[in-house]
C-alpha cells in the first residue's frame, strides 16, 4: 500500500533551490538567520547528523592509521606567507584579527582557511627521523574564507566544516599512494554508507590547490544538474617540507626533506549532498546509519477500543528496539497520526511503525519505509531482522537512484558543434570530452559555454588521448566539462 498524503513540498528537480530553503527550515537542520553574511548554525537536528557522518569518516581514517590532533585556529602572518603560491591562492579569501582588546597586535593573525602552514612549523620539530614516517594525523574543525560569490547554506559559506588530514612520507611514491588510499576512504564512506556516487578527478595544472603538486577531487552532482566538489585530495611533494624546514635523516643517515600529502572532506557539502540528493517532495531521506532518529512508533487509536493496551503494546516494541541500540521514539502526543507523519516524513525516519487494533489483536505490526513510501504488516516478533535487513535495502536503493541519475548526466561528445547543440538544449550536463589541458583554452570555453567549465580528468581514464574539442590540438586528454558550484 502506497502513503497518499499530499506533498507539500516545492518540486525538487524543478525548483531546487526553494526546495532546499523549505528543508533546512522545516528540517530544523540549519538556521541562517545568525546575521553574518556566510556563517550559519547547526540545529540540534542539524548536528546530529553531522556528528553522526562526522564519526564514519573519523573511524574510516582511524582504521587506516590516522590519529586525531587540533591545532589553533589562528595562524602568523610570517607562516601563511611563506609558501608563495599557497598565499597567491588564499590571499584575497584570509579573514585577519589585528587587535586584542585595544591594543594592534605586532603580528597580524589569520584565521585557519586551511592549516598547512598552522602545522608543518610543528612538524619540522616533531619529525626528525624516518622513524617518525609515516606520519598520519587528522583533525575535524571549522575553517574561514571570505568568499566573495554569493553564499548558500552548507553549500558555500565563509565558515565551514571539514576533516583535514596531513600526512608525512619519506619518498614520494609512498606519498602518492597515500592519495590513493584518501580515494578509498572517500568510497568506503560517502559511497558505500551515505550513498553519494561521486567522479573521482584528477584538476587540471591551471586548477590545483595553491602548493600542490598534484590535486585529485571528488565531483558529486546536484538534482540541478551542476556538479559540487565535496573533497579533495593533494600530493604536495616536498614543498611544504622545505620552506617550513621539516628535515629528517634517511636509513642511510642522510638529511632530506620529507614528501608530504593533505586530503579535505567536506563535511558541510556532504551534509547538503545528502539532503539534496536523496530527499523528496516529503522532505529529507536518511541513510539508516546516520538519521538521528531510526525508527518512530505511532499509536492510531480508536474509539471504544482499549487504547491503553495500544500504548502498552507499543512500549514494549520501544523498549526491545532501544535495547538493541536503535535510535527509537514512540510518540503518544495528542497530535493527528497525519501531523506526525508528516514531520517524521520531513526529518528522513527511515521507519515508521504504526500500531492499531488490528496489529495488537494479530500480534502484528505494520511498517513504512520512508525511501519507497510502502508499508508492510509483518509479525512483531520479525520486525528487528526485518529493520536490519531493510536498513540495508534502503542505503541500496538511494545509492542506486543518485548512481542512475549520474550516469546519465554524463554523455560523450567529440565535435565542438555537437557540444554546442547540447548546450542549447535546457538539460544539464556532464560533458566528457578531449581537452587540451590549456588555460586559456578552459577561459574560452567557459565564456563562450555560459559557464561550463573545465573539472579535470577522470582517474581512470587518464591514458586516453585525442583532439582537444575546443581548439583541435592534438595529444589532448580525457576531460569533463560541467556547471558547477
Ligand atoms: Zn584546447
Amino acid at each position: 500500500m502506497t502513503e497518499k498524503v499530499e506533498a507539500s513540498l516545492p518540486d525538487k528537480e524543478k525548483n531546487m533551490s526553494e526546495w532546499y530553503t523549505e528543508i533546512l527550515e522545516r528540517g530544523e537542520v540549519v538556521d541562517i538567520r545568525y546575521g553574518v553574511k556566510g556563517f550559519i548554525v547547526y540545529r540540534p537536528f542539524g548536528m546530529e547528523i553531522m556528528k553522526n557522518i562526522i564519526k564514519l569518516y573519523e573511524e574510516e581514517l582511524e582504521k587506516t592509521g590516522h590519529r586525531p590532533f587540533l591545532f589553533p585556529v589562528v595562524i602568523p602572518e610570517r607562516n601563511l606567507r611563506k609558501e608563495k603560491e599557497h598565499i597567491k591562492g588564499f590571499e584575497g579569501e584570509v579573514f585577519w584579527i589585528e587587535k586584542g582588546g585595544h591594543t594592534p597586535l605586532e603580528e597580524r593573525l589569520a584565521l585557519r582557511p586551511t592549516s598547512e602552514t598552522a602545522i608543518y612549523p610543528l612538524y619540522s620539530l616533531w619529525l626528525k627521523s624516518y622513524r617518525d614516517l609515516p606520519f598520519k594525523a587528522y583533525q575535524t574543525v571549522t575553517v574561514y574564507r571570505y568568499e566573495t560569490k554569493a553564499t548558500r547554506p552548507l553549500l558555500r559559506g565563509r565558515e565551514f566544516l571539514w576533516i583535514e588530514t596531513h600526512n608525512v612520507y619519506t619518498t614520494g611514491e609512498e606519498a602518492r599512494a597515500q592519495t590513493r588510499e584518501d580515494a578509498e576512504i572517500f568510497w568506503e564512506v560517502t559511497y558505500k554508507k551515505l550513498g553519494i556516487p561521486f567522479l573521482h578527478i584528477r584538476r587540471e595544472e591551471y586548477d590545483k590547490f595553491p602548493g600542490a603538486v598534484e590535486t585529485y577531487a571528488f565531483d558529486t552532482l546536484m538534482p540541478d544538474g551542476r556538479v559540487l566538489q565535496i573533497g579533495t585530495t593533494h600530493y604536495l611533494g616536498t614543498n611544504f617540507t622545505k620552506v617550513f624546514d621539516v628535515i629528517i635523516h634517511d636509513e642511510k643517515g642522510d638529511q632530506k626533506h620529507p614528501h608530504s600529502t593533505c586530503f579535505g572532506i567536506g563535511l558541510s557539502r556532504i551534509l547538503a549532498s545528502i539532503l539534496l540528493i536523496h530527499g523528496d517532495e516529503y522532505g529529507m531521506v536518511l541513510p539508516f546509519e546516520i538519521a538521528p532518529l531510526q525508527v518512530v512508533i505511532i499509536p492510531i487509536y480508536k474509539t471504544g477500543f482499549d487504547n491503553e493496551a495500544i500504548d502498552n503494546y507499543c512500549m514494549e516494541i520501544r523498549d526491545k528496539l532501544a535495547e538493541e541500540g536503535i535510535k527509537v521514539v514512540f510518540d503518544n502526543t495528542d497530535k493527528s497520526p497525519g501531523e506526525k507523519y508528516y514531520y517524521y516524513d520531513m526529518r528522513g525516519v527511515p521507519f515508521r511503525i504504526e500500531i492499531g487494533p488490528r496489529e495488537y489483536q494479530n500480534n502484528t505490526v505494520t511498517v513504512f519505509r520512508r525511501d519507497i513510501r510502502k508499508r508492510e504488516t509483518i509479525d512483531k516478533e520479525e520486525l528487528l531482522n526485518y529493520i536490519r535487513e531493510k536498513s540495508k535495502d534502503i542505503l541500496e536503493t538511494l545509492r542506486k537512484r543518485a548512481e542512475e541519475r549520474l550516469a546519465n548526466a554524463i554523455v560523450e561528445v567529440r565535435t565542438r558543434e555537437e557540444l554546442m547543440k547540447y548546450v542549447k538544449e535546457d538539460r544539464r550536463r556532464i560533458f566528457k570530452v578531449y581537452f587540451c589541458g590549456k588555460e586559456e583554452c578552459a577561459k574560452e570555453i567557459k565564456n563562450e559555454l555560459g559557464g561550463y567549465e573545465t573539472r579535470g580528468i577522470p582517474t581512470d581514464e587518464e591514458d586516453k588521448r585525442g583532439k582537444c574539442i575546443w581548439c583541435g590540438s592534438e595529444d589532448a586528454h580525457i576531460a569533463y566539462l560541467a556547471k558547477a558550484y
